[in-house]
């Protein structure tokens, strides 16, 4: 839709373009901020005029820019012994678009916008990614995606901070994982989803899209069904959308939980 408030469009091309006023935003693919009326912003500074390395592949694992297109990570070639890669796809089939978003949609800007359903937030919490943020002051900060998405379209970035990467441990890339996702309707929004991965000899278990915030629950051991369970009912923040009520939402969670304990037990 058209964005009626803005004056201006500014093409970033280094870090000083970064420099974000109030009634900034940083643009990435546009197909949220474009999706809905923005009444309080005047100008949009795009990101991807920046041309940060969508992919890079280290020797710790990986670090994907914020402006890297689901597209292009989906694209990117299976690694030996990363087997955990197949997340990257299931999360990204769990937003409910066309693929044609994906070609625009970045990883930044879904982590960003802090949808409960957000699909590569689950991906990031369900692989322990970090968050690399460039803070105002031209100094930068890491921390778990994990704490970095704090509810329903809230996160930890201050007032001119911008999300530059996510980084991926390749040991964490080698540990098998599970994964279970819920809607009301075939095509419909995301209602629940439940990633486990095996840690050593342990399990973490990522609970999204049900919640207002992502949950990340570990274990030194593979839990029992009912230690699972415990865990899984101490969460009090269930989502109450069109897309589903928190109580459906809670069983339909404990049901997904349960599923992926059992597949990597
Ligand atoms: C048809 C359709 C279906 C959708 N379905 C889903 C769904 O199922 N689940 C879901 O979670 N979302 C869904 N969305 C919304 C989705 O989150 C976004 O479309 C997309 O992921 C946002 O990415 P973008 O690059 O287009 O971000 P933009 O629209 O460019 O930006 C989104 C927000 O993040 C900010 N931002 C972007 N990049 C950065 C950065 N690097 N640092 C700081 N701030 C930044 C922007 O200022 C803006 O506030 C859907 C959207 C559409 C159009």
């Amino acid at each position: 839709m058209d964005l009626t408030s803005l004056d201006r469009i500014r093409a970033a091309h280094d870090r000083t373009d970064l420099a974000l006023g109030p009634g900034s935003a940083p643009l990435a693919g546009g197909t949220w901020l474009f999706s809905e009326p923005q009444p309080d912003l005047t100008e949009l500074v795009d990101l991807t005029t920046l041309r940060w390395p969508a992919i890079e592949v280290t020797p710790g694992g990986l670090s994907v820019a914020a402006t890297c297109t689901i597209r292009t990570l989906v694209d990117h070639p299976a690694v030996p012994g990363w087997v955990s890669q197949h997340l990257v796809a299931q999360c990204a089939r769990s937003l409910v678009a066309s693929e044609k978003i994906w070609d625009w949609a970045t990883v930044g800007g879904n982590v960003c916008v802090a949808l409960p359903a957000g699909a590569l937030t689950t991906l990031a919490v369900a692989l322990d990614a970090t968050a690399v943020v460039w803070t105002a002051d031209g100094e930068e900060r890491r921390e778990p995606v994990a704490a970095f998405v704090t509810g329903v379209r809230t996160t930890t970035l201050r007032p001119g901070e911008v999300l530059r990467a996510l980084e991926l441990d390749a040991a964490v890339l080698a540990e098998p994982a599970a994964f279970r996702r819920v809607a009301l309707t075939r095509h419909g929004r995301s209602g629940a989803i439940v990633v486990g991965r095996r840690a050593g000899d342990g399990l973490v278990v990522t609970l999204t899209a049900g919640v207002t915030h992502p949950h990340r629950l570990a274990f030194p051991d593979v839990p029992s069904a009912d230690e699972l369970r415990a865990a899984v009912e101490q969460v009090d923040d269930w989502y109450d959308d069109p897309h589903g009520a928190p109580d459906w939402r809670r069983a339909m969670t404990l049901r997904l939980a349960e599923q992926v304990r059992e597949e990597l037990a």
